[in-house]
Formats: C-alpha cells, sequence, structure tokens
C-alpha cells in the first residue's frame, strides 16, 4: 500500500513549525480518535496515520532522515509495530492537558488493548531496538575503518535468569487486579479496561522479587564493540547488529542495535553518491597551452593529471576509477575536478610585453556577440 507523505498526513507545510505540526495532529486525533468512532475501520486507520506521521516529524531526529531519505530512511528505526507509536503517547498529556489527567494513559491502553495485541504485557516481549549515532571522518567513509562504540542496553538478568524472582520465590495473586489482570479506570466520558500497572496483566506478582533487576527480569549493561564499517559508506547509512538491542521480557527476543552512521565534512572533497568532486586552480597559459598538474587524493597518493590545451574556467575532468568503493565490490565511481582558471593580477614588465605582442594577434573585437544564457553551465 503507498504511503501518504507525513506532511499531506498532517496538512502541513514542509517548514513547519513543530507548533503548527502538533496542531495538525491535535485536530486529525480529535476527529479520528478511535472512541469517538467505534467500529469505523476507516477512521482507525486515518487516526494510526496521524500518530504514525507525528511520531516521526515531532522528533528531531527521526524529522531530518524523513526529510533527506523519506520512509525508506526510517525503515528498522524502531523495533516494529506497537514501539513505534510510543513516543507519541508521551506527548499525549502536552497535547490533551486541557482535557484532565489520565487521558494520555487511556489513550495508550485504546491503543495497546483495542488494535495492537492484547498480550503486549503478559506474554513474551521483544526488547527494544536501540539507535547509535557514529561520527566517522570523510576518508574513514571512503576507505572504511574499525570503530569502537560503547553503549548501554539491557540484558536478560544474570542473576534470575529473567524469570525476575529471588531464589525460591513463587507468585502470588495480584492485590491490584485480585488475578484479573485488568483494572478499569474512568476519566472524563471515558470508561475503559485497563492492563494492571502492578503485575502488568499478569494477574500475579512474585511474592520476593530479584534483588538485582527489582522483578523485570532484565539488566542494564554496559557494552563495547569494534564494528567494521566498509568502505564506501555514506552519510545516514544504518548498519543494524541483530539482538545487540535490549533484551527481551517473558522468552521474547533481544531488539537490534541501529547504527546511524554520520560522515563529517572534507574541506577538499566532496562525495556525490560513489563519485568525488575536489578544485584546483591553473594558470592562464597552462589552461590556454595545455599542462600535466600532479592532484593529491584522500589517501595522500599523487596523481598526475593531463589538462588538455584550451581548457576552460569551470571545465570538469573526470578521472576514471579514482572515486569511492562501492561497498563490498572492487568497482569505484570517478574523481570530478574543477578547474579554476586564474587570471594573475601581479604581472612582470616582460609578462606584460609579450601579453601585449600576443594581444596584438588576438583578433579581439571591441564588440562582442552576447552568447544565449541557456548555453553557459
Ligand atoms: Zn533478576
Ligand atoms: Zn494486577
Amino acid at each position: 500500500m503507498a504511503k501518504r507523505d507525513y506532511y499531506e498526513v498532517l496538512g502541513v507545510s514542509k517548514d513547519a513549525t513543530k507548533d503548527e505540526i502538533k496542531k495538525g495532529y491535535r485536530k486529525l486525533a480529535i476527529k479520528y480518535h478511535p472512541d469517538r468512532n467505534p467500529g469505523d475501520k476507516e477512521a482507525e486507520a486515518k487516526f494510526r496515520e496521524a500518530t504514525e506521521a507525528y511520531e516521526v516529524l515531532s522528533d528531531d531526529k527521526k524529522r531530518p532522515i524523513y526529510d533527506q531519505y523519506g520512509f525508506a530512511g526510517l525503515e528498522g528505526m524502531n523495533g516494529g509495530g506497537e514501539a513505534q507509536y510510543s513516543h507519541a503517547f508521551h506527548d499525549f498529556s502536552d497535547l490533551f492537558g486541557n482535557m484532565g489527567g489520565g487521558f494520555s494513559d487511556i489513550f495508550e491502553n485504546l491503543f495497546n488493548g483495542g488494535m495492537g495485541g492484547s498480550t503486549r504485557r503478559s506474554g513474551p516481549n521483544e526488547g527494544a531496538s536501540l539507535r547509535y549515532d557514529l561520527d566517522i571522518s570523510f576518508k574513514d567513509a571512503v576507505y572504511g575503518t574499525k570503530a569502537e562504540i560503547r553503549f548501554h542496553h539491557n540484558e536478560t538478568c544474570s542473576a534470575c535468569n529473567g524469570s525476575g524472582g529471588a531464589p525460591g520465590s513463587s507468585r502470588k495473586t495480584c492485590p491490584t487486579c485480585q488475578g484479573t489482570g485488568q483494572i478499569r479506570r474512568s476519566a472524563g466520558f471515558f470508561a475503559v479496561q485497563q492492563t494492571c500497572p502492578t503485575c502488568g496483566g499478569k494477574g500475579t506478582i512474585l511474592d520476593h522479587p530479584c534483588s538485582v533487576c527489582h522483578g523485570t527480569g532484565v539488566e542494564e549493561k554496559s557494552k563495547r564493540m569494534t564494528l567494521s564499517i566498509p568502505a564506501g559508506v555514506d552519510d545516514g547509512k544504518r548498519i543494524v547488529i541483530p539482538h545487540q538491542g535490549d533484551a527481551g521480557t517473558n522468552g521474547g527476543p533481544s531488539g537490534d542495535l541501529i547504527v546511524v552512521i554520520h560522515v563529517q565534512s572534507h574541506t577538499h572533497f566532496q562525495r556525490d553518491g560513489q563519485d568525488l568532486y575536489c578544485a584546483v586552480p591553473i594558470t592562464f597559459s597552462q589552461a590556454v597551452l595545455g599542462a600535466v598538474i600532479n592532484i593529491k587524493l584522500l589517501d595522500g597518493k599523487q596523481i598526475e593529471v593531463k589538462i588538455p590545451s584550451g581548457t576552460a574556467y569551470g571545465k570538469l575532468l573526470r578521472v576514471k576509477n579514482e572515486g569511492v568503493p562501492y561497498t563490498g565490490s572492487s568497482r569505484k565511481g570517478d574523481l570530478y575536478i574543477k578547474i579554476l582558471v586564474q587570471i594573475p593580477q601581479h604581472i612582470s614588465s616582460r609578462q606584460k610585453a609579450l601579453l601585449e605582442q600576443y594581444a596584438e594577434l588576438d583578433n579581439a573585437t571591441k564588440s562582442p556577440q552576447m552568447v544565449p544564457l541557456s548555453s553557459l553551465r
């Protein structure tokens, strides 16, 4: 199914402020709220669509990625499914602040219970996928490198092996919900069944929680890894390291660690896909007569480049196969050298005399014809 542009979904312009984005979403969320449109699948779809758009556009990290790479850039950023909506709900009290407390909880519950899987809390839960932003130099992006990263993630608690219970502990009926796993809550015109916050929907609690993880079954650990960054990675590239996100609970799988590569800019080189661009000045006489010049590449290697006679200012010379490697291949892009012809500001009297002689043979006209601007590049 084709997805609509997030800005279009919220009815705001590409340069909308955060406030405009929030207002756009608020309007749609109230209109298509599932509780006001019971059984209306279309309203539900619209509500989900708006929530997803808001979740991305209100996020300072995701919005620029979406702007630059579109939906493709966001793929795999979330653990998937429900996790995608979690951020938006943190903002709900903010969005609906004037509608009274408890609204955001109820909203979240409607989502998890009403539309998502209702076993979210009591069944196996997949751990969250984590994002790590890695800055690398322009040169390392071109030639590849090894990068050491350090991050924190949740691992299965080693003391209780993820059960959450201290040795010998057993489960007893939850005092909050009396074992049903659900409680009823009301706020304003809503009255909904909600997962019990004490037992997380299980209906039972541990009489002696594990002292290390306090019953959660996971503990936060710092982790070090050495990553191989392949030659030729581009800015915004995502490297997914499976199962290095947060550990799952109740036997659920771990999330992934997603490393997003940020390539620093370079003083002398720019990149467009696998092609490299640089600019070098040459003298007026080199441009007219032709020359061979030396160019120092990113890795310090020198190459000889032939400047043909009659090279105009701004000419792009292509050096094949001196660009950026295609990841996982021996193929490379090309290097483009923009030629800047320098006009001398100060010349010696001998140079001047020679140029004057040259000018006599130059057939210069006092009335040059204009050229069509479309012929310029
Ligand atoms: Zn534990
Ligand atoms: Zn309970």
